[in-house]
């Protein structure tokens, strides 16, 4: 823990950008794109494709049976993310985002497309959202619908409706309908070898933003940085960080990347959720404590399983302990954490700082979304429904 204090130091009282891959929603139960039970082998299943080709622009030119498989499996990850949550890291970025004053994160840069960030407000989507459709021609966006999931698990994209629109316009005043092209309907993500200039140039402005507020620490997390212009970008990021003497560029990743000497100054080698509790812990540490615990808090924690859901546990906490003697600045969540042993070894490793951490000692809080979580079969009833 101790050779994690200055990097939390940085992030609680300096200015961050934050960069993030799928390593972040994996405890959300969304897989990542490169593992064996990743994205790219579930996409393949049953195809000749290869995984990253389901992912790629072409797909969308190489004939139906393609287009079946990549249609089919938008259909299955668009179900997987609605029954996602966000994850502790998806809370201590929000956190660090919505920080009052002139500290705290001033920008989270993200790979992901599950939309799981609860904030969008200074958040770049690097990769598109996978919950809005957008036409391959006409650009117009729409939410995901009723119509979308049945088209998709059929093996189609829809037709764009204002392309339609459009073209029926044209054949009315006499106009050449052949000369309008039509546009499909597909999940507003940026493919391989597809480029969206509109979007490349609102991440570029945010980029030179940023790069102007003079940013203290560069935080990656969940990412093994192999796409080509998040290389770039945590290149720019690191070269104006490195002109401030305490800048930094930290990497919390569960495997340590090769080849980023002289720019990643720190690895972290952990699960991001298990970085983030452990900060959660420091941070909660630094607040003054108001009182001790009470008796009735005692037999509130006894009489509450700790698999019970946050919300449930708060809820008998308050059943047996009067509300005269809660402090507000001493809530549930900063009492449990405090007193959660949360001290990781380190380990020191030759050229570079590495930093270990004993797992068994890491509390792992899941982290819920204030509504229900949806079962797929209830998302594919509901979805149904709207159908019928
Ligand atoms: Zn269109």
């Amino acid at each position: 823990m101790s050779d994690l204090i200055p990097i939390f130091k940085l992030l609680h009282n300096k200015k961050s950008i934050i960069l993030t891959g799928a390593g972040i929603s994996c405890n959300a139960g969304i897989p990542d794109f490169r593992s064996s039970s990743g994205l790219y082998v579930k996409a393949i299943n049953n195809s000749k494709l290869k995984g990253k080709e389901v992912f790629d622009v072409s797909i969308l030119q190489t004939g139906a049976e393609n287009v079946a498989v990549f249609a089919q499996f938008m259909n299955d990850l668009y179900l997987d993310i609605q029954q996602a949550q966000p994850t502790a890291t998806h809370r201590f970025i929000d956190d660090l985002i919505t920080k009052e004053g002139t500290t705290g994160c001033i920008r989270c840069y993200t790979q992901n497309i599950d939309d799981l960030e609860p904030t969008k407000d200074k958040v770049v989507q690097l990769h598109g959202n996978m919950t809005r459709m957008k036409c391959t021609s006409c650009g117009v966006q729409k939410p995901w619908d009723s119509n979308t999931h049945k088209t998709l698990s059929e093996g189609y994209l829809p037709p764009c409706e204002s392309c339609l629109e459009t073209q029926e316009l044209r054949i009315l005043s006499g106009k050449r309908s052949a000369s309008y092209q039509v546009g499909a309907m597909k999940p507003d993500i940026i493919l391989y070898g597809e480029f969206n200039h509109q979007h490349a140039e609102n991440t570029l402005n945010c980029v030179k933003q940023d790069l102007k507020s003079n940013p203290d620490i560069l935080l990656i997390m969940g990412t093994s940085l192999k796409v080509h212009g998040v290389k770039n970008l945590v290149k720019m990021f690191a070269k104006k960080i490195h002109t401030k003497k305490l800048g930094k560029i930290v990497i919390v990743n569960k495997e340590k990347l090769k080849g980023w000497e002289g720019i990643i100054d720190e690895h972290i080698e952990m699960d991001c959720d298990s970085f983030v509790n452990c900060y959660n812990s420091w941070r909660d540490s630094l607040k003054p404590v108001v009182r001790k615990a009470s008796p009735a808090v005692r037999i509130s924690k006894l009489s509450t399983p700790p698999s019970t859901p946050t919300k449930q546990r708060v809820k008998d906490f308050l059943a047996v302990t009067p509300s005269s003697t809660l402090s507000s600045s001493s809530s549930p969540r900063s009492r449990r954490t405090s007193k959660a042993p949360l001290t990781p070894s380190s380990t020191p490793t030759s050229g570079r700082k590495r930093v270990g951490i004993d797992q068994s000692m890491v509390l792992n809080t899941p982290t819920k979304r204030s509504r229900t979580i949806p079962s797929r079969s209830n998302v594919l009833k509901k979805l149904e429904a709207q159908a019928a």
